[in-house]
């Protein structure tokens, strides 16, 4: 199977953290969250090389600090960001060259992925052009109107919440982020752009561990995931 390249987009500026410090550079287990991600990659042998997306200005933090420091060899590019996610992922995809190949798009601020979920996501990729993790909602999702009164209660079972790892054709999520930006349209997912063209996507089982830190209350749980995998 052909070696896919990851895009890791790690440019936000975490304002839910509350914190001065870009989200990625927090501690998990003593390490920066943005490096337990990029070891989950270095190890994926499916993968052969990253785009890492930073802050402008941090390129060089990123090479020095973070590449050079906890010993990430696979070959990184490091690129700055823009304004939203949507924009620091297009400069990403960007960065690499249309061979007909694939890439997976993975958030910086999601260290418990693994390289299963990597793998399964690639080799779906080649199957479908377009796949995304993710995990069946457990709780009844209502939906509102703008005073806050419901309106209806969504079919659970059909309702998953979506993470990263995504992975598309470069062509297509090209093309996808292309349009988009021409239409000044913003998705909360590269997933959303592919969709608004009329491809289909595909979800696979994500996990539920792979959670994404926003608040301060998700390091806590992610060190208590990290404590309960050091035990299995
Ligand atoms: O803000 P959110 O939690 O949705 O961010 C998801 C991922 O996208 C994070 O890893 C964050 O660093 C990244 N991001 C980015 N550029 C932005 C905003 C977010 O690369 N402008």
């Amino acid at each position: 199977m052909d070696k896919i390249k990851a895009i890791i987009p790690a440019a936000g500026q975490g304002r839910r953290m509350k914190s001065y410090l870009n989200k990625q550079f927090m501690l998990l287990q003593g390490m920066p969250i943005i490096v337990h991600t990029l070891r989950v990659f270095q190890a994926a042998d499916i993968i052969s090389d990253i785009v890492l997306v930073c802050g402008a200005g941090e390129e060089e933090y990123y090479r020095k600090e973070i590449l050079l420091n906890y010993e990430i060899t696979k070959p990184t590019v490091v690129v700055p960001g823009g304004k939203e996610r949507q924009d620091s992922v297009y400069r990403g995809i960007s960065t690499i060259s249309d061979d007909g190949g694939y890439v997976v798009i993975h958030d910086g601020a999601r260290p418990l992925a693994t390289v299963d979920l990597i793998n399964r996501i690639a080799e779906e990729v080649v199957l479908s052009g377009a796949v995304v993790a993710g995990v069946p909602v457990k709780d009844t999702i209502k939906r509102t109107d703008a005073g806050g009164f419901i309106i209806d209660t969504l079919q659970r079972e059909r309702l998953w919440h979506i993470q990263t790892p995504q992975a598309f054709k470069l062509d297509l999520i090209k093309l996808a982020h292309e349009q988009a930006k021409g239409a000044d349209y913003y998705g909360t997912d590269d997933a959303t752009l592919v969709e608004r063209m009329g491809v289909g996507v595909r979800i696979i089982p994500g996990s539920y561990e792979n959670i994404k830190i926003t608040t301060p209350e998700d390091i806590i749980v992610a060190e208590t995931i990290l404590q309960g995998r050091e035990k299995r």
